[in-house]
């Protein structure tokens, strides 16, 4: 199973080596998308997570023990329905495919799922549809 998180640091934990456990710990395999570190600030990391389902809860448990606020990336990247006009002009920036124009209807399809988060949309987009917030 692979699922794509924002993890959020404070001050307290972003300077701590708590990710590199998912992988000898809990046998999680990762890939950070987006790192945002600032010392003695609230900093986040954007990860895709894949490993077995229950190896997964039992890590995303772990790294809430530690004082990380674990986010599914959903909750953090929005598109405006009542705004977007499908006019595919997203489609041409998105690195990961999340935004991609589907045919033949021709309409522009946001998957969150394949989302990073890294916000190069929400300046592309002429009725700014795209939301990404942290
Ligand atoms: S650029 Fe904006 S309006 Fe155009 S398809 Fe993408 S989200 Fe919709
Ligand atoms: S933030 Fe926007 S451009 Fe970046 S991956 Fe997500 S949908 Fe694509």
């Amino acid at each position: 199973m692979k699922n794509t998180y924002v993890l959020h640091f404070d001050t307290t934990n972003y300077d701590k080596p708590i990710v590199y456990r998912l992988i000898r710990d809990y046998d999680l395999v990762f890939n950070i998308l987006k790192a945002v570190i600032l010392p003695k600030q609230e900093s986040y990391l954007v990860m895709e997570i894949d490993g077995d389902v229950r190896q997964l809860e039992l890590g995303l448990h772990y790294l809430q023990n530690q004082g990380v606020q674990v986010d599914p990336v959903t909750k953090n990247v929005h598109r405006n329905e009542e705004r977007c006009t499908h006019c595919g002009a997203c489609t041409a920036i998105c690195p990961t495919g999340a935004l991609a124009i589907e045919r033949p209807s021709m309409f522009v399809r946001f998957d969150p799922d394949k989302c990073s988060a890294c916000g190069l949309c929400v300046t592309a987009c002429p009725p700014r549809a795209m939301e990404v917030s942290f």
